[in-house]
C-alpha cells in the first residue's frame, strides 16, 4: 500500500491504540491514510464509497465507524455538524489552519484562511480550561442567494 501518511500521524494513532486496548490492525490505519487524503470534508458514507469504488477495499460499515470514532477520540479527525448536513469529518492537521463560512440558504461552505483569526483564538487564555483545539463557524448568505434572494424579493 502506497504510504502518504507522515511517521507522526501514524504513531500517534498506533500509540493511541496500543494505550486503550485497540488492536493495530491494517483495516484501521487504511481508514485513516484514506481520511487523510481526502481533498475535503466528508461524511462517513463518503469515504465508505471511496475505499470500495477506488480502493477495492472492503471493510464494515461497523468497523468504519467504530475507526472514525477512535480518530476523533485521538483528536487526528475534527467532526464537524454543518447545518443539517450528516457529521463531516477533516484532518486535524487541515482543520488547524482554517475557519468555515456557511451559507444557511444553500448550504455551500467555504474555508477561510486568517492568520489574524486564528492566533487570536489559539493565544486566548481561558481560565479553568486547556484549549486542545478550535471549529469557528461564521454563518450568513453566500453572495449568489443573497442576489437571487434580492431579486426575488425575499431579502
Ligand atoms: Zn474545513
Ligand atoms: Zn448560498
Amino acid at each position: 500500500m502506497e504510504t502518504t501518511l507522515s511517521a507522526e500521524i501514524r504513531n500517534q494513532f498506533a500509540d493511541y491504540l496500543l494505550r486503550n486496548g485497540f488492536r493495530q490492525t491494517q483495516e484501521r490505519f487504511a481508514i485513516l491514510e484514506q481520511a487523510y487524503n481526502m481533498e475535503e470534508h466528508f461524511d462517513v458514507e463518503t469515504l465508505y464509497k471511496k475505499m470500495l469504488d477506488e480502493k477495492g477495499f472492503h471493510i464494515s460499515r461497523a468497523t468504519l465507524y467504530n475507526t472514525i470514532e477512535l480518530l476523533v477520540a485521538c483528536r487526528l479527525l475534527v467532526r464537524h455538524q454543518f447545518g443539517t448536513l450528516a457529521a463531516q469529518y477533516e484532518a486535524r492537521t487541515k482543520a488547524d489552519k482554517h475557519f468555515h463560512v456557511i451559507c444557511t440558504h444553500c448550504g455551500a461552505i467555504r474555508e477561510i484562511k486568517d492568520d489574524n483569526v486564528r492566533n487570536a483564538v489559539l493565544n486566548k487564555r481561558i481560565t479553568k480550561f486547556t484549549a486542545e483545539y478550535y471549529s469557528l463557524y461564521i454563518f450568513g448568505l453566500c453572495s449568489k442567494c443573497k442576489y437571487a434572494l434580492k431579486r426575488k424579493n425575499q431579502l
